[in-house]
C-alpha cells in the first residue's frame, strides 16, 4: 500500500454467519488477498473440530480459564452458542487498530450487537448461506457433529437470519470466489471513506494556486 493511502487507524471488521455458512473458506480466500488483514484468533470452550489446531482456528480453553478472562476484563465481547462460550480478547486488537492494521473478528451475531456498542466505527458484514436446505446440507456433511448438534445449529441459523438488518452488508456465499471478491469490494469502499483520509485534506485544501 502507498504511503498516502495508509490509514491513521485500522478498521474493524466483522463477518458473522450461521455455522455452515462457509465463513471460514471466505476467511481463508480473503486473506490470500489480503496479508495485511490482521485475524483475530478467538478464545472458544468447545472441542477442536478434526483438523484444527490450537491457536490457529481458535484458542481452545476450558470453562475457568475463560469467566477468568471475563471476570478479568479481557475481552472486548463474548457470547454463549450451541453451551459454548466464544470470544475476543480486547488487548491484541486494540494495539493493531492503533497500528493502521485493520482487523477481522468472525463472531456471532450476539458478540456483533456488543461490538457495534462499543465501536461505532466497525464494519458489520453477515454470509448467508445461499439456502436454508443448502445450509442442512453442509452441516451433515460434516463428518464431527451428531445430529443433536447439528439440530441445535440449524435452530441458531434461523435466530441469527432475524439479526441481519442490524448489519451493514449482506453477502450471499454461493461462490467462494464471488463472496470474497464482494467483501473485497466492501473493504476497499470502507477505505475510502472521507473520515479514513482526514490527514490527506489539509494537504490538499491548503495548496497556493499556481498562476
Ligand atoms: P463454530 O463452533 O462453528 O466454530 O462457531 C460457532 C459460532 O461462534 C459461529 O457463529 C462463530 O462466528 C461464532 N464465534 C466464533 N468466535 C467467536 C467470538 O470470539 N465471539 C463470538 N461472539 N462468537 C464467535
Amino acid at each position: 500500500m502507498s504511503a498516502i493511502r495508509k490509514k491513521s487507524k485500522g478498521t474493524l471488521i466483522v463477518l458473522s454467519g450461521p455455522s455452515g455458512a462457509g465463513k471460514s473458506t471466505v476467511i481463508a480466500e480473503l486473506l490470500s488477498e489480503r496479508p495485511d488483514i490482521y485475524f483475530s484468533v478467538s478464545y472458544t470452550t468447545r472441542q477442536p473440530r478434526v483438523g484444527e489446531a490450537d491457536g490457529v482456528s481458535y484458542c481452545f480453553v476450558s470453562a475457568d480459564e475463560f469467566e477468568g478472562m471475563i471476570e478479568r476484563g479481557e475481552l472486548l465481547e463474548y457470547a454463549r452458542y450451541v453451551e459454548h462460550y466464544y470470544g475476543t480478547s480486547l488487548k491484541v486488537i486494540e494495539e493493531k487498530l492503533e497500528a493502521g492494521i485493520d482487523v477481522l473478528l468472525e463472531i456471532d451475531v450476539q458478540g456483533a450487537a456488543t461490538v457495534r456498542q462499543k465501536c461505532p466505527g466497525a464494519v458489520l458484514i453477515f454470509v448467508m448461506p445461499p439456502s436454508f436446505e443448502e445450509l442442512s446440507r453442509r452441516l451433515h456433511g460434516r463428518a464431527t457433529d451428531d445430529e443433536q448438534v447439528i439440530e441445535g445449529r440449524l435452530n441458531r441459523a434461523l435466530e441469527e437470519f432475524r439479526q441481519i438488518p442490524q448489519y451493514d452488508y449482506l453477502v450471499i456465499n454461493d461462490s467462494v470466489p464471488e463472496a470474497t471478491q464482494e467483501i473485497l469490494a466492501v473493504l476497499t469502499a470502507e477505505g475510502c471513506r472521507v473520515e479514513q483520509r482526514i490527514p490527506l485534506i489539509p494537504m490538499l485544501a491548503n495548496q497556493e494556486l499556481v498562476k
